[in-house]
């Protein structure tokens, strides 16, 4: 023996007196093979009893004591004592006591209001405790179940007392879980602090895996612990039958097996020099297949370190393998045998499982419910050709994306509906059942293969039936199902009506959806009477209600304005209808029920609604498919000379265009929808477009086009102001000045920069609007017309709660760095399109160069030229951060 294999029992010997006297220690040396790790040989040590949780103290002071001794040797030394400790340390199980819960409270199901204190079992009754967390799907199952069987079995409920105690961390996960779902047939209580590592009772009981559900008998001894609710029947009644409280079962007890010392050797030898080589290259073992062979020698360990054997075992085997493989295993194990003898085997556990069965019973019942519902999978293509112009070259320039599908095509909401409903409870059965065949966990990633290969078949399958729904601009909107109105739980559809636009806005609580709303909200107001029954406006939510609520107490009062609605489910299946992959997507669908764009960001909804409005029911009605000759026209069309006429619009920020076309392909079968166009351009540029579009018009007629089109609305300014607002002191063409455009006012400069730092929020400043400052005087007059409408913001203040900060976290234009104290947007850099791109901005430092003329100015025009920028323009003043794109 070699001196390592030693080191265990000089420290145990030092160690030893701090662990009761009647707790056998065994001294285990196995050899095990696993296909996947090979051979290995272990010594193991094992306590016969363990600490109790009132022993605790004792325990963590054994544990102490022993770190000290274990501290500085190999890995494989630690390693050991840490599973020694294991087989050592209080747990509750069947035979313990339960004793008293504390740090929990107790749940009033209908206020939700809490009572701190502890938990004790009834002493005259049976006990099932199930422990749970909302977070931990299995154990909502496992709670669900036991609930569901007490709501069946009154005369069972009769002798029970039904707990159930989450560990959930967070109160309110639990209180939405349980506002949901009526779990009634159980008293509630909660760890204060969910799981808690240093919780002594929830270590004894292994509560960091869930469910743990807990039979506790009259007498306050544990009848059973297990994780699987359908066990739990049987349990109570075998005990309300017996009455009686069993006996620990972790003893040491039953005799055990010593076979010839000659013939353990010969076993050894055989499995170390044959038998590991033959399992390693048995390829035909599938990799979710488990086997272990393993071979034991044994000692009871005394208190003065004498060794008693206790063991030596025949080979061992447990297998847990797929049915495919039945025939390999058999034919190995009987190589073993012959070359061991029958004798010297012992198997331990077998389990044939049959996962490539369940697979193809999933797959039978996906293809029953399609046959019943005289529905195929399919391959088909979507093919969406944009034709872009390019206002560089004076072009179009073609782009084209496939989509190639499996899927059902054109699949209807409701046919989806049935089909799913079908197909769902028999996908969640074979799904519950894998993931709760076995409760062991020493063959953990095995079993995580065949949970693999029936989860992805059914995410397949699901997506396959889902792919189907998929609808395209130019498609004909479905009704949306499954949402509530803000304030009301009732579930609705969203439907279209003939001659009303409907408008999608599918939002989260993010930055991008928050920055959209005070345009949509300025958007809904200023058209209230004219949309009435003409638009409708209607916000739908990524989540539930519950993760909103402090989203609309922050934002008071939005509801109001904006019709809200929010999902009964997460990830329900219009988002897969209209293509919702990120937040914010606004769907629009015309007067008689097309969908005419999904996009993620709509440059002026306002002016594109406006022309909706003005299109025609019946022209719209007209609208046909394009067949192959009139889709060759266009596109010869579109590659003409004739597109010298859009020449005029040499800046791409003021005109963008576009056209596209959606083709389907379906084995033989094609159809292409009537042609889109896209385009937008600046208020009173039109006749330079609409040339264009005659020429068009003797190709293929324009009414049988979707038009999409977006004017640009722009503002002119007259300068100079006549008197300061405030103070009345004459302005003129000389003096540099501000104005407030969102009240028509003028400031001199004195009164428009007083900035008060002691006074608080707004108050710092004189005039709270955000103003445009005029370089006067001014060399380029032009700089007063043609001013974006969009570019003037919203005027918004900082919103109740938030800090009143000076840091914009936007760089600046003309110098590059971070903008802080008041932040200056350039009103006619980049005029046009609003994108990402198109804003120029300056820091004070900057704008202290600009307005006097000082030596960096020549280096900050320098840099701003590629946007147009000269010392004319004029500059929007911002006072406070509110967000990137929010002013
Ligand atoms: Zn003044
Ligand atoms: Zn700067």
């Amino acid at each position: 023996m070699s001196n390592k294999e030693k080191i265990d029992l000089q420290i145990l010997g030092k160690v030893r007196h701090l662990i009761p006297n009647n707790f056998i220690i065994e001294r285990i040396k196995k050899h095990e093979l696993q296909k996947n790790t090979g051979l290995v040989k272990t010594i193991q040590l094992r306590s016969s009893k363990r600490f109790t949780l009132e022993q605790n103290d004792k325990y963590d002071e054994f544990c102490d004591v022993l770190d000290s001794f274990t501290f500085g040797n190999d890995l494989e030394v630690i390693k050991q004592f840490d599973n020694f400790k294991e087989t050592i340390k209080p747990k509750l199980m069947k035979g313990s006591t339960f004793g008293t819960i504390n740090g929990v409270e107790n749940i009033d199901l209908n206020t939700f209001q809490t009572k701190k204190g502890c938990f004790r079992t009834l002493q005259d009754k049976t006990n099932l405790i199930v422990f749970w967390s909302s977070l931990v799907p299995k154990s909502i199952r496992a709670l669900q179940q036991l609930n569901e069987l007490l709501k069946q079995n009154k005369d069972l409920k009769l002798q029970i007392n039904p707990i159930a105690i989450s560990l959930d961390g967070d109160f309110n996960n639990l209180k939405s879980y349980l506002r949901d779902n009526q779990i009634k047939e159980f008293e509630h209580y909660r760890f204060t602090f969910g799981w808690d590592s240093s919780n002594e009772f929830q270590k004894a009981l292994e509560l960091n895996y869930l469910p743990k559900i807990v039979v506790v008998g009259k007498d306050n001894y544990v009848v059973d612990v297990t994780t699987k609710s359908n066990k739990i029947e049987d349990i109570i009644n075998t005990y309300i039958k017996t009455g009686e409280s069993v006996q620990e079962s972790e003893e040491i007890h039953q005799q055990k097996d010593i076979i010839e010392k000659e013939t353990y050797k010969q076993i050894k030898q055989t499995l170390i020099q044959t038998i590991a080589n033959q399992l390693s290259q048995n390829i035909k073992l599938e990799q979710s297949d488990f086997i272990k062979l393993n071979l034991i020698k044994s000692h009871k360990i005394s208190h003065d370190g004498n060794q008693e054997l206790i063991e030596r075992s025949q080979l061992n085997i447990v297998y847990d393998i797929s049915v495919q493989s039945e025939q390999v295993i058999i034919q190995f194990l009987n190589e073993i045998k012959t070359q061991l003898g029958n004798n010297n085997i012992h198997i331990q556990k077998q389990l044939i499982k049959d996962p490539n069965g369940i697979v193809k019973k999933i797959s039978d019942a996906f293809q029953d419910a399609l046959k019943q519902n005289n529905k195929v999978i399919q391959d088909y293509t979507i093919k969406t050709e944009t034709f872009n112009y390019v206002n560089e070259k004076g072009v179009f320039q073609q782009d084209v994306q496939l989509i190639n599908k499996k899927g059902i095509f054109n699949l209807k909401f409701q046919e989806y509906q049935t089909i799913y409903s079908q197909v769902q409870p028999i996908f969640k059965k074979y799904q519950e059942e894998i993931e709760e065949s076995d409760e062991e966990h020493d063959h953990e990633s095995e079993q995580q293969q065949d949970r693999n290969l029936i989860n992805n078949n059914i995410n397949q399958l699901t997506d396959t039936l889902r792919s189907g729904l998929q609808l395209t601009v130019g498609q004909r909107f479905q009704t949306i199902q499954n949402y509530h109105k803000f304030g009301n739980d009732q579930q609705i559809q969203i439907e279209h009506k003939e001659n009303q636009i409907l408008i999608i806005f599918y939002w989260n609580d993010n930055k991008d959806s928050d920055r959209l709303f005070p345009t949509i909200i300025k958007f809904l107001l200023a058209n209230e009477d004219s949309f009435k029954d003409n638009v409708r406006f209607v916000a739908l939510s990524q989540h539930k209600f519950d993760h909103y609520q402090h989203y609309f107490l922050k934002n008071e009062g939005i509801e109001e304005v904006i019709d809200f609605y929010f999902p009964i489910e997460e990830n329900q299946t219009d988002l897969i209808q209209y293509n919702v992959n990120t937040f914010p997507h606004f769907v629009i669908i015309d007067k008689i029920g097309n969908i005419r764009l999904q996009s993620r960001q709509i440059e002026d909804l306002e002016s594109l609604i406006e022309h909706q409005l003005e299109e025609g029911l019946d022209n719209l009605k007209q609208l046909v498919n394009l067949n192959e000759e009139q889709y060759n026209q266009i596109t010869q069309f579109l590659q003409s000379d004739a597109s010298v006429n859009l020449g005029q619009f040499n800046n791409k920020r003021q005109f963008s265009m576009n056209f596209i076309f959606i083709e389907f392909q379906c084995g033989e079968n094609k159809t292409r929808l009537s042609p889109i166009i896209n385009y937008t351009i600046r208020d009173g540029k039109q006749k330079y477009v609409e040339t264009y579009l005659k020429l068009l018009n003797k190709v293929y007629s324009l009414i049988q086009f979707q038009v999409n089109k977006t004017t640009q609305k722009t503002l002119n300014f007259l300068f100079p102001g006549k008197a300061c607002k405030l103070c009345q002191n004459e302005l003129n063409e000389q003096t540099p000045q501000y104005y407030s455009p969102f009240i028509d006012e003028f400031y001199c400069v004195k009164c428009a920069e007083v900035f008060d730092t002691k006074a608080i929020g707004n108050n710092k400043l004189r005039v709270k609007d955000n103003l445009i400052f005029f370089n006067a005087p001014l060399v380029d007059k032009s700089v007063l017309n043609d001013i974006d409408v969009n570019r003037l913001g919203n005027n918004l203040k900082v919103k109740k709660g938030d800090p009143y900060s000076q840091r914009h976290a936007i760089d600046c234009n003309g110098c590059d760095n971070e903008i802080r104290g008041f932040r200056y947007i350039v009103l006619n850099c980049l005029p046009g399109k609003l994108t990402d791109m198109a804003l120029v901005d300056f820091c004070q430092d900057c704008f202290n160069q600009i307005r006097q003329g000082g030596t960096h100015l020549e280096k900050i025009v320098k840099r701003t030229s590629m946007y147009g920028y000269n010392p004319s323009m004029l500059l929007l003043r911002i006072p406070f951060y509110m967000g990137y794109y929010e002013y």
